[in-house]
């Protein structure tokens, strides 16, 4: 084997090993059968700096499956606790591990981790392992959000194990392997909060400043900063989730990153049918986590954050609530901001007009009633066809389209220019619940990873309108079930 397969361009630093210890514990992947590559992101491997042929020989599989540790791997669990639907709990990895953090060609630093990767300090009754299908499902999905242009965690690779593990069947192991900008959670600072001191608190705070926010790292207010940062970072991401009519599922405090990326695709899916109480996730009863919750959820989940950076942000523990509760209120608006002029953007309106939000509202009504599918409402708008949709041919919807047209031609912009912000914020595909399903059955049933690999493509750039897409954007035949997604743990 030449240099480079060897090294295979891995180029690791370990630095959260610098962390208070109690933070993570050191471990190594539990090795696997036979493991095979199934799902190889080339793209992401070339730009993570690794070379693309040898992670598709044995050593690489062998790495990508835990049985091997790269060069400069030193592979750690980490601790964290978390809010799951609204309870407070130790969580940790009990069923990954990080393997170091790559520098890429450019100097990005990007987390490497193994999930699916064994048992680890933290796994409490589970066995450490993850099967075939969520595993598929978080990397079509995160690849999915990638394409749309939306802050997410990425999916070099799956391979399968060669092993079987027990959940109510049977079902084929396998291991992911995530990318992401860190795993910094808000429930890695409710850990420090609730079992660490002050100084290992602050030491968190201060790797996550150089990690994530260097420009304010130096700041004298730099814990109060943090905090304004974060929530505006996730006042985006909830924003661009809602834009698209993304459901994350199970938006418990630790997976919430502050980094401000998705993380963690158990029972997420896309919204069809325009419903703003839409749950997909056949854990969430009391549908909490719904569509039309994201928004509260997100400002509740960083309200515990801003509890665990009180002790930083001010002597005195009541004018540190004070500047948390001042911060925490400015979420509503900067999230409300940030989804008017994404709504704007999809019906191409530039400008601002006092009459958008009306505007705007009334269309979502009138799709909620004739229970129009939502990505495809825009896609007509931003094509202007009107054709086999009930919505289109509905007096409320006529009505609507002239005020929306009248607003269109009141601005000064060609309407051309118009035209293309629609196609840009417009998807004219999405990951559909059938097509997902049909790609993971194809691989699962029949070893058949073609319909997946296709499926990547069409998403790799949702906006492009190409002929190809076309068939993606149709609708399954109607069903009686309502779909239910799952955790997949
Ligand atoms: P999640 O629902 O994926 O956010 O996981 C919640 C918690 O359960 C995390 O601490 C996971 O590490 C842990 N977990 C999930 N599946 C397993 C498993 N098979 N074995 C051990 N721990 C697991
Ligand atoms: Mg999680």
């Amino acid at each position: 084997m030449n240099e480079k397969g060897l090294n295979m361009g891995w180029n690791f630093d370990n630095s959260y090993i610098h962390l208070p210890k109690k933070l993570y514990t050191q471990q190594e992947p539990t090795p696997v059968n036979s493991p095979k590559l199934v799902v190889l992101n080339k793209s992401l491997a070339k730009f993570l700096g690794l070379d693309v042929d040898s992670l598709q020989e044995n050593i690489g599989v062998e790495i990508l499956a835990g049985n091997r540790l790269p060069k400069g791997s030193i592979p750690i669990a980490q601790a964290y606790a978390g809010h799951q639907f609204g309870y407070f709990t130790m969580l940790g990895d009990g069923r990954a591990l990080l393997l170091g953090e790559q520098i890429t060609p450019k100097g990005e630093r990007l987390d490497i981790q193994l999930k699916g990767s064994g048992r680890t300090v933290y796994s409490r009754g589970g066995d450490g392992r993850a099967h075939l299908g969520p595993m598929l499902r978080e990397y079509i999905i995160s690849e999915a959000l990638h394409g749309l242009g939306i802050p997410t965690t990425r999916s070099l690779a799956v391979i399968t194990t060669g092993e079987f593990i027990e959940r109510r069947e049977t079902l084929p192991g396998a291991i992911l392997t995530r990318v992401a900008s860190s795993h910094i959670r808000v429930g890695t600072f409710q850990y420090i909060s609730a079992y660490g001191n002050i100084e290992e608190l602050r030491q968190l705070a201060e790797y996550t400043l150089q990690r994530h926010y260097p420009d304010i790292a130096s700041d004298d207010d730099r814990y109060l900063l943090l905090l304004r940062e974060v929530i505006k970072k996730q006042a985006e991401l909830i924003a661009k989730w809602q834009l698209v009519g993304f459901i994350h599922g199970v938006m418990n405090t630790d997976n919430m990153a502050i980094s401000g990326e998705s993380i963690d695709f158990g029972p997420c899916a896309f919204m069809d049918t325009y419903d703003p109480k839409t749950v997909f996730s056949s854990i969430d009863r009391n549908g909490r986590y719904a569509y039309e919750n994201q928004p509260q959820i997100g400002a509740w989940n960083l309200a515990r954050f801003a509890e665990t950076l009180l002790p930083l942000l001010h002597d005195d523990e009541d004018e540190a609530i004070e500047l948390a509760n001042e911060e925490i209120a400015n979420f509503h608006n900067i999230y409300q901001g940030l989804w008017l002029d994404g709504m704007r953007a999809k019906l191409g309106i530039w400008g601002k007009e006092p009459e958008d939000e009306s505007i705007i509202m009334k269309l979502l009504d009138i799709m909620q009633s004739y229970e129009a599918d939502f990505t495809n409402t825009f896609r007509a708008l931003t094509i202007g066809e009107f054709s086999g949709m009930k919505i289109f041919d509905s007096n409320e919807f006529i009505k609507w389209k002239e005020e929306w047209e009248a607003r269109i031609n009141r601005q000064k912009v060609p309407r051309e220019e118009s035209k293309q912000l629609m196609r840009d914020a417009n998807p004219a595909v999405i990951p559909r619940n059938h097509r997902v399903e049909e790609a993971l059955e194809a691989a699962e049933k029949r070893g058949d990873y073609g319909v997946m690999d296709r499926f990547l493509k069409i998403l790799s750039d949702p906006f492009a309108y190409s002929r190809d897409q076309e068939e993606y954007a149709k609708l399954p035949p109607p069903s009686e079930i309502p779909y239910r997604t799952f955790c997949g743990t």
